[in-house]
């Protein structure tokens, strides 16, 4: 199967990270969004094949809070979020926030997924090396969930998603699918824990990122919403 092959079977939606980034930009600039009276904040892979897409938001909404950790898990917490809501700008008394997040899957020419050639670099490497990671202790029947104070991102990782996962053999597809779940849910906990909505407009826009052969990358749209004065916008479909 090939990259495309195996995009349109497991990711239909799929499109360009150009393109995602420039479509939910204007979805949010026709709903009052701009780059002056909002805040961006991105949670992804700490991994630098990420990087691009950070780049293209940047772009687009100006510098944006840093939301990074393994596998995009949401680690920042209500302080990481209640600094990020205390930086926005306030425009007539209203203040705007938008939040996207996404797990990530290196995807090979020959379709295989879960797999990144980066530049300078003989053979492919796994990606997101971190479920990738996650996902061998669990086929070795080796899984320990104490929490490691020299790992504390993969420790928090291993305990956040092992209970949500109910296949006993799971590949990196299922677990890129089960983290972004964890991610979206913990994402819109964070964000009732710290937006006011009778203050404050705000979107979110998750999905997964992946990279294709020749550095391309691509985003699978999934969760796409806004709440402008109290009232919800569903935007882009998810796939
Ligand atoms: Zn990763």
């Amino acid at each position: 199967m090939s990259f495309k092959e195996t995009v349109a079977h497991h990711f239909p939606g799929t499109r360009s990270e150009l393109m995602y980034v420039a479509q939910t930009y204007d979805q949010l600039e026709a709903l009052g969004f701009s780059a002056e009276n909002s805040i961006t904040c991105v949670g992804r892979c700490r991994d630098e094949l990420t990087r691009p897409l950070k780049l293209l938001l940047h772009h687009a909404w100006g510098a944006a809070f840093e939301l990074a950790s393994l596998a995009g898990m949401m680690n920042a917490g209500r302080t990481g979020f209640a600094a990020a809501i205390g930086h926005a700008p306030t425009v007539f008394d209203r203040r705007r926030y938008i939040f996207y997040a996404f797990s990530h899957i290196g995807i090979a020419a020959d379709g295989s997924f879960g797999l990144s050639l980066r530049p300078g670099q003989p053979e492919h490497t796994t990606t997101c090396g971190a479920l990738a990671a996650l996902l061998m202790e669990i086929h070795d029947g080796r899984v320990d969930d104490a929490l490691d104070e020299a790992d504390w991102e993969q420790s928090l990782l291993r305990r956040r998603l092992l209970p949500l996962i109910n296949s006993a053999e799971p590949d990196l597809i299922d677990l890129t699918r089960i983290a972004h779940d964890a991610m979206l849910e913990d994402l819109e906990h964070l964000v009732a824990l710290t937006v006011d909505p009778g203050s404050a407009d705000y979107a979110i826009f998750t999905g997964i990122q992946i990279h294709g052969p020749q550095s391309k990358n691509y985003v699978w749209p999934a969760t796409s919403y806004a709440l402008v004065d109290g009232k919800r916008h569903s935007l882009m479909p998810g796939s």
